[in-house]
């Protein structure tokens, strides 16, 4: 498998520490609104990429933070705590806050078949980990403390800012709103491990420290969870392409001079979702979420499919009319599923196999998950029975999660029941859903029909009997259990 690494600018073979095992961590989500739809882009991928790491057969570890401390609105040391402001917005507790929208998080999460990580944990449980390594930070000479804040020192790195090859406006992200200059900092891009003083003074959330009564910065977080669940050396790390600069960078910064030695080779950025008028963005209020998609009548996981059909290392633009074009496609790359016979003969095993590696080529080529698609499409032609076409489909989803042959399963149903309920003629039978109980009344009408009246009777007896009273209709029946 072939992947691009941010930190060398190269495509190249996936390779870990140790043999046949994947220590994965991704940067989760800050927990003070709805994740918006670019935000989920980023976590689709994501899951694709772990699916199909699993699916090579490879054992992954995956480890996520959930940010509930700490992030303020610059992804550096200004602006305004966005937990806080989160609260203010709508008159909760912080950590009310942080329930709230952890929980919505993961709803949004299981409506598109993102799978839970292995361990997921709120900073705020991890205070004394974060402590600990701010400490060891002190100890070895990387940190000092100024105007009652921690702070790590940059000038003691040999290298810093790593991921250069991003466009100047990424690297201005983390900049975009610091207008205020910290003096407190010896050098630029010195940041802040723990807070102690700040203009913060409504903090809700503080803890003790030898520094004081404080809470800790956004980028320790990440680096203290991942050595506490991944160990000392992580393998793959994980995030949208925002986090790059400066929280990565930050993070290889902290984690690699705590521990002495080169920390994580392998790093996957997903790109940004756009609107035509730019990047989606909650502080601009220009940010569409899950629910609204819902309500404006679209599966989530035609979203997922959207996101798939394009590479997650080029800028994806939304619109509405591109959401359609994807919702439009799916439903009927399902209704082609739905159109195959399940169980007419044995699953041809040879063809299986040969799917599987031909899948593996292509999305195992830096996660080309269009390729993927093309590559269900493709199967559905192949000469082979229907029983094993599906099998191949029921594979691949394994790495896409689009409920392909589920939904191809759940249409099939509907469509039997539909044509139970349904003569040659147009006559219908509206009901509770038994099909047994549809396939009588559509006797007795048959009955009718035939001027059998006797039978006829005799089915409407039999269904009263069963507690079932019949309406009759200008156009069929239809039939309700009696309360
Ligand atoms: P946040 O909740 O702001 O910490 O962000 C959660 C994740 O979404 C991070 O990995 C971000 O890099 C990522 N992200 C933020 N905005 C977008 C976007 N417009 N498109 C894709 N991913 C994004
Ligand atoms: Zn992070």
């Amino acid at each position: 498998m072939y992947l691009y690494n941010s930190a060398t600018h190269k495509k190249a073979p996936f390779v870990t520490h140790t043999p046949g095992r994947v220590e994965m961590y991704t940067c989760g989500p800050t927990v003070y609104h709805f994740a918006h739809i670019g935000n989920l882009r980023s976590y689709i991928m994501e899951d694709v990429l772990e699916k199909l790491l699993r699916y090579e057969g490879l054992e992954v570890n995956r480890v996520m933070n959930i940010t509930d401390v700490g992030h303020l609105s610059s992804d550096a040391d200004t602006g305004e705590d966005k937990m806080l402001m989160g609260a203010k917005r709508e008159h909760k507790s912080v950590m009310e806050i942080a329930q709230f929208y952890t929980d919505a998080f993961f709803a949004d999460c299981r409506k598109l078949n993102i799978k839970t990580p292995d361990t997921v944990q709120p900073a705020t449980g991890l205070i004394p980990e974060f402590i600990e390594m701010v400490q060891g930070l002190l100890d070895k000479g990387y940190a000092y403390v100024a105007g009652g804040n921690v702070y790590f020192d940059t000038s003691k790195l040999r290298r810093y800012h790593i991921f250069f090859d991003h466009d100047e406006s990424d690297l201005q992200v983390g900049v975009r709103e610091g207008v205020e200059e910290d003096g407190n900092k010896r050098n630029k891009n010195d940041f802040v491990l723990w807070f102690t003083k700040s203009k913060f003074e409504d903090q809700a959330l503080k803890w003790d420290s030898p520094w004081g009564v404080g809470y800790p910065g956004w980028h320790i977080e990440c680096s203290a969870i991942s050595l506490k669940y991944n160990g000392e050396y992580l393998d793959l790390h994980c995030g949208g392409i925002d986090n790059a600069f400066p929280h990565h960078t930050n993070e290889i910064a902290q984690s690699e001079s705590y521990l002495g030695h080169p920390w994580c080779p392998q790093w996957f950025h997903v790109h940004h979702l756009v609107t035509p008028e730019g990047k989606m963005s909650k502080s601009k209020g220009k940010a569409l979420i899950l629910t609204t998609l819902e309500e404006e009548g679209y599966d989530p996981l035609s979203y997922r499919f959207f996101c798939l059909q394009s590479h997650y290392r080029k800028a994806l633009v939304f619109t509405w009319e591109n959401l359609d074009n994807a919702q439009g496609a799916y439903r009927k790359l399902i209704a082609r599923a739905a159109a195959l016979k399940p169980g007419d003969g044995p699953v041809d095993e040879a063809v299986l196999k040969a799917q599987r590696e031909k899948f593996l080529q292509a999305v195992g080529n830096d996660l080309n998950t269009s390729l993927g698609i093309t590559a269900v499409y493709d199967a559905l032609k192949l000469p082979a029975n229907d029983a094993t076409k599906l099998a191949v489909l029921d594979d691949f989803d394994r790495v896409l999660g689009l409920d392909l042959t589920k939904k191809a399963a759940a249409k099939r149903a509907e469509d039997a029941k539909a044509a139970a309920s349904t003569d040659a003629s147009g006559f219908t039978v509206t009901g509770e859903g038994d099909p047994a109980i549809d396939a009588l009344v559509l006797r007795r009408a048959e009955a009718k029909k035939a001027k059998n009246f006797a039978e006829a009777d005799r089915i409407r007896d039999d269904l009263r009997a069963r507690g079932i009273e019949l309406t009759d209709t200008p156009t069929g029946t239809t039939w309700k259990t009696r309360s």
